[in-house]
């Protein structure tokens, strides 16, 4: 959702970028605004051009692994707007910047780990913003689709595929501490960890947990039905009945406080013997 898209002056949102709340005002007005301009339309927004082969974006999301994250559209990537608040969250901006829009790095340029840290910390931050977009929500159907994030391991959720979810909203933790990357059965509606191991190195930050509920906000008719079916335990075919966990558990809790008793020092008289059970030291 760029400011063309939403029809606003430069100067305007120049200005509503500086204030302190900004960032979430940006998000948000891009969530609601894509939302309902979404849920009523018919075609998919057109295609734009892949990046090029020898760009960072090909380079970084071809990266084994990186196949969860979206190639973000360079024109989105280059709009000051969908920049704003990120410029003092990461170190070396400019040049982090310049990173992600160049070309592939070097093994000169990757030898620089911070910087080549701070690109990747920036993509991800844009990325965030990207899959809140029009363009975001579609590119993410057609990975849903695919089944780019997995499907439910559930048994009552057969086939059913992922969408990938982040864990927190905390401002703090976008910027200082990376969360894990969750995924969303819309069908069972919980999360799970990554099942591949080169998915679970990425960061959930990257990715705002409004994301798979947004999705099906604008794309309601993908949305499955909740399972119909629900696993019953029993024991030689007789169901177990709810009451019988707690029981369990205070036999269980009663068990172990007379082992403590029994096992205590404090139980053996001077005479070498407990003084209850006439157990000797
Ligand atoms: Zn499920």
């Amino acid at each position: 959702m760029t400011r063309r898209a939403t029809g606003k002056s430069a100067e305007t949102r120049r200005s509503a970028a500086s204030k302190k709340t900004r960032s979430r005002t940006v998000v948000s007005s891009r969530v609601s605004s894509c939302g309902s301009s979404l849920s009523h339309r018919r075609e998919p927004p057109a295609d734009t051009e892949s990046p090029p082969d020898d760009s960072w974006l090909a380079w970084f999301c071809g990266r084994p692994g990186n196949e969860v994250f979206l190639v973000v559209d360079l024109a989105f990537i280059q709009d000051p707007f969908n920049l704003v608040d990120l410029a003092d969250s990461v170190p070396r901006f400019g040049e982090a910047l310049g990173v992600i829009t160049g070309k592939k790095p070097t093994p000169h340029r990757l030898a620089d780990t911070s910087l080549s840290a701070s690109a990747e910390k920036l993509y991800g931050l844009v990325h965030r913003r990207f899959t809140l977009s029009e363009r975001g929500l579609y590119l993410i159907y057609q990975k849903w689709k695919n089944r780019t994030y997995g499907e439910c391991r559930r048994v009552f959720c057969p086939h059913q595929p992922l969408l990938p979810t982040g864990s927190t909203d905390t401002p703090s933790a976008l910027h200082d501490t990376p969360s894990a990357l969750h995924l969303y059965c819309p069908r069972c509606m919980d999360v799970y960890r990554p099942s591949h191991a080169r998915h679970r190195a990425v960061d959930g930050t990257f990715f705002p947990p409004s994301l798979p509920h947004l999705f099906f906000m604008v794309y309601p008719r993908y949305r499955p039905e909740l399972p119909q079916e629900e696993h019953v335990p029993r024991i030689f075919g007789f169901e177990i009945h709810p009451s019988a966990v707690p029981y369990q558990q205070r036999i269980a809790d009663r068990k172990d406080r007379r082992k403590a008793k029994r096992e205590s020092p404090d139980r053996i008289s001077t005479d070498g013997k407990n003084p209850k059970m006439g157990i000797p030291k």
